[in-house]
């Protein structure tokens, strides 16, 4: 019986560091230097760089990348766990080497990229050394890679690339930028001349690509794969947002049945409400379904493909969203007035909500993905009736028993006085 819910106790240790880890030194860190992972400050790097250290020495840097792609090769569901307790922590994964967007990029370099491009490229990115972005949305839209228009030409030993890009996170401070346009994904340094970053919005940036000459070796994978890699590349960052969900959902949650055993209202604490009791149990109902659900598609990735999981990856997708929107709002509403200030993290986490439902796809096109690919495992049936019409059935089910009736009426007279018990046919 391979069916089990138990994580092996060597794994378990590591899990149980990281969480450790993660309370003893990467949230001190945070909450007095909030942006220390990010920046280049030799001050901020000998605060950073110590503690990436324990994680290169216990082995748990850069995990999400499997062995062939120079990682440790812990595969998805190993990654799930970890990510579980990362998520609680902005700052964690970049403490791990796995931090958005970078991990992706370095996916698709990993897949790839050359031999040359992943030495000037893949492996600084795996070091930290340098930082990357991706620039795939237009100002146009989004949801609809049809009416991106940045394109690139070939003109002699370079490409030209011209078009506009819009939310590229961490564009403003990235080392290179990888520019989907319509022939291919290109990679481009920032500071090549041409790359114009728009003054907002902050963090998520505008960028004009205005002329932008790259020689040619900076064209990742095939000429017109941009769709291709686009694929791989969100696939992978889809599923490690719905990891990173559940920490936040989980963290929401333990707020939330700390604060209703703490406060008191009309004579009793008020996690002895029904009503708080049920905000309760719903939220543990949901979240624990959405981390089978993500466990699942993460062990289903394992043992086929990225690709053979699309759809299972999409239902998290949208699923993550929803979660951590109802139990997010939920806590925020136990805590009362201190739920919509700023002195927790809730409010930082409810406006999470939103943003999980629109990047990396919009949920609508996710349960689109979902429908589609599950309605091709069905017909339409025969006929005026569905399969499941009873009548029809039943008739169907008297034949395999005619005989034995015809030579014992009485289980006739008792088919029919039981039907009839049933309200059958009404
Ligand atoms: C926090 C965050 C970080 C991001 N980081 C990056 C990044 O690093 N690089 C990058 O390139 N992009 C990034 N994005 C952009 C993201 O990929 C797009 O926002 C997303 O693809 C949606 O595109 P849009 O914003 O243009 O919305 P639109 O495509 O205009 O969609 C708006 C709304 O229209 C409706 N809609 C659209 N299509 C359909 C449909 N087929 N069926 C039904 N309804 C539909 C939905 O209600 C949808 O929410 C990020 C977004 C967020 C929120």
């Amino acid at each position: 019986m391979a069916w089990d819910f138990s994580t092996e106790p060597e794994f378990q240790e590591q899990l149980d560091w990281v969480d450790r880890f993660c309370r003893e030194e990467v949230e001190p860190l945070e909450l007095v230097f909030p942006f220390a992972v990010r920046l280049r400050d030799p001050k901020m790097r000998a605060l950073v760089e110590p503690l990436q250290q324990q994680v290169k020495d216990h082995g748990l840097w850069a995990i999400f990348l499997d062995e062939e792609l120079g990682g440790p090769g812990f595969g998805q569901l190993k990654l799930a766990l970890v990510n579980e307790i990362l998520g609680r922590y902005f700052t964690a994964p970049s403490i791990f080497g796995c931090q958005a967007p970078d991990t992706g990029n370095m996916e698709i370099l990993a897949a790839y990229g050359t031999e040359e491009q992943k030495e000037r490229w893949l492996y600084p990115l795996m070091n930290q050394e340098i930082w990357s972005a991706y620039s795939m949305t237009e100002p146009q839209g989004g949801s609809d890679p049809s009416l991106f228009k940045t394109t690139a030409v070939r003109d002699g030993d370079e490409w030209v690339i011209n078009g506009e890009k819009w939310f590229t996170s961490a564009g403003r401070h990235a080392d290179i930028i990888f520019v989907m346009c319509t022939n291919g994904i290109f990679i481009v340094p920032r500071d090549t001349p041409g790359v114009e970053v728009m003054d907002y919005p902050r963090n998520h940036e505008h960028i004009r690509y205005n002329d932008v000459r790259v020689p040619l070796d900076h064209l990742l994978g095939p000429e017109d794969g941009a769709k291709v890699l686009a694929q791989r590349r969100l696939g992978g960052g889809r599923i490690h947002h719905a990891m990173r969900a559940i920490a936040q959902c989980k963290r929401a949650f333990d707020m939330m049945c700390e604060r209703a055993l703490s406060r008191e209202s009309h004579g009793k604490v008020i996690a002895e409400h029904q009503m708080v009791q049920s905000a309760i149990a719903d939220s543990y109902a949901e979240i624990n379904m959405l981390r089978l659900l993500v466990l699942w598609t993460a062990w289903t990735i394992d043992n086929s493909s990225t690709q053979a999981s699309r759809t299972q990856i999409a239902a998290c997708k949208y699923t993550a969203a929803k979660v951590l929107r109802d139990v997010t709002y939920r806590a925020i509403h136990i805590f009362g007035s201190l739920g919509v200030t700023n002195l927790t993290p809730l409010q930082a986490m409810w406006a999470g909500a939103p943003a999980m439902a629109v990047m990396d796809g919009v949920d609508e096109v996710h349960k689109v993905t979902v429908a589609r690919n599950v309605l091709k495992d069905y017909r339409p049936h025969e006929g005026l009736w569905p399969t499941e019409y009873l009548p029809a059935k039943r008739e169907a089910a008297r034949e395999k028993f005619a005989a034995q009736m015809a030579a014992d009426p009485d289980l006739e007279t008792y088919s029919d006085m039981m039907l009839r018990r049933a309200g059958a046919g009404h």
